[in-house]
């Protein structure tokens, strides 16, 4: 057996300025070391020698600056090495990104724009690696010693928690490529819905909230005000897609906008930021190696990312299962709710639905395999503008005893008595 594990180990010669694109396959994980050199995957140096363990389907460039020799251990979907990247130019915008984060840092003046630093806001088309871009601006910011904030505005398929959310986190160490982001306490708001078309006024109600927080943050620290915030956001660029992308940069005064792989995108938002000096605009090419995930691909990714939350990356976490009575649990659902029906409207009228309106939920059978928010607020009014604690997902209904079953991280009683549903299901496999 040792000569033929042996013998599944390959090595690979890493030029200067090339990368190693690999796909693990979808059944084992792939070992990984640095042999000799340096080199990094998305902004985070990898350890010389040590073995890494990359999980099933994961998606990564192994890139270095100067050459490096590395080690595979296993089968992959497919490997291979690309000489034409982006990361001059990626690596160029960073070195601008430092320069204006050491101006912040130095400023004595009381205007308080010039104490802060860059917020840079990453858009693009689906699949054109901005969460990637995103992740290594990061990454190499924190190498710096710096702390820059993340915001995660992708609801589809988010970096920070699971899915249905907007989140931020400070970034204080370079992001591990197996690990992720570490959860400490990321603060998150459940929008519930995957796609921004359920609720596009809710959407907008989030990130202003979100944005209220980070700003009264700022104010209070001059160094993660200096250090600044990249936001992710999502690849929804057309239409009402667009109009978010303009409220998120208005709302969190973004004045670096790196747009990624589409000409149009670049210049339409250069035309309607053109009046505003201080908002940089700037294109930047796509990655060859940013691998195209079709709808199936990412619904799949969404409740990976679900079960990640409640069990941990490695299965390492125990949720648990716990029983709580129907009175004991007051659950909302933001938007829609009654109408009054058309028949009672004036001709031509469309029933308006208030899209922040809370309306409490009775707890039926049609709750199953949901997964809820449990909310901060300490009265109903407060929940839009609350902030979540964490997940629950419901796994039983019992009309007879009126009784709800759910998992939660962990045992004991929830963080807070208010509950907010959306549409994001799960089916735990
Ligand atoms: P979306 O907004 O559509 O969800 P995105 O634009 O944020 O996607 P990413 O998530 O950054 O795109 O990239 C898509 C996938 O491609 C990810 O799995 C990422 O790890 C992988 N990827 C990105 N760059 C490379 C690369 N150079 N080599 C190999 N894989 C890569």
């Amino acid at each position: 057996a040792g000569s033929a594990s042996a013998s599944s180990i390959r090595q690979v010669k890493l030029d200067r300025e090339s990368e190693l694109r690999i796909e693990v396959g979808s059944d084992s994980p792939l070992r990984l070391r640095l042999l000799s050199g340096n080199a990094e995957i998305f902004g985070t140096e990898l350890p010389p020698e040590i073995w890494l363990t990359l999980p099933p389907r994961l998606k990564i460039a192994v890139f270095t600056w100067y050459g490096a020799t590395l080690e595979m251990d296993g089968a992959t979907e497919t490997d291979y090495t690309a000489d034409e990247t982006p990361m001059i130019g990626y690596v160029n915008v960073h070195a601008i990104l430092e320069a204006r984060r050491s101006r912040a840092r130095a400023s004595s003046s009381d205007d308080p724009g010039s104490t802060q630093g860059p917020r840079v806001i990453v858009v693009g088309p689906t699949d054109s690696g901005k969460s990637t871009l995103s992740r290594m601006l990061l990454s190499w910011a924190a190498k710096q010693g710096w702390k820059p904030t993340f915001v995660d505005l992708d609801i589809g398929q988010g970096s920070i928690t699971i899915p249905g959310c907007i989140a931020a986190t400070p970034i204080e160490l370079p992001i591990d490529p197996v690990e992720g982001i570490p959860l400490e306490m990321p603060l998150v708001y459940f929008y519930g819905h995957t796609t921004p078309s359920n609720n596009v006024d809710l959407y907008k109600v989030l990130v202003k909230e979100l944005a209220q927080v980070l700003e009264r943050q700022f104010t209070g620290n001059a160094e993660s005000r200096a250090a600044g915030m990249v936001i992710n956001t999502m690849g929804w660029i057309e239409g009402v897609g667009y109009e978010l992308l303009l409220h998120a940069i208005d709302t969190l005064n973004a004045n670096v906008v790196l747009v990624l792989g589409q000409e149009k995108l670049w210049s339409m938002l250069k035309d309607v930021l053109k009046n505003k000096p201080n908002v940089d605009v700037v294109k930047l090419q796509k990655s060859g190696g940013v691998v195209s995930r079709n709808a199936k691909f990412r619904q799949k990714a969404r409740s990976y990312r679900i079960r990640e939350y409640f069990y941990g990356p490695a299965n390492d976490l125990s949720p648990h299962s716990n029983i709580a009575n129907f009175s004991d649990l007051f659950i909302y659902r933001i938007g829609g709710g009654p109408q009054a029906p058309r028949s009672a409207l004036p001709i031509g009228a469309e029933p308006a639905a208030d899209p922040t309106r809370l309306v409490p939920v009775n707890i039926n059978r049609d709750l199953l395999h949901l997964v809820l928010a449990v909310s901060f607020a300490k009265e109903p009014e407060e929940i839009i503008s609350s902030n979540v604690a964490g997940f629950v997902y419901i796994t039983d209904i019992d009309i007879q005893r009126k009784k709800i079953t759910y998992l939660a991280p962990s045992a004991g009683e929830l963080p807070g008595k208010y509950l907010i549903v959306g549409t994001l299901t799960w089916i735990e496999t």
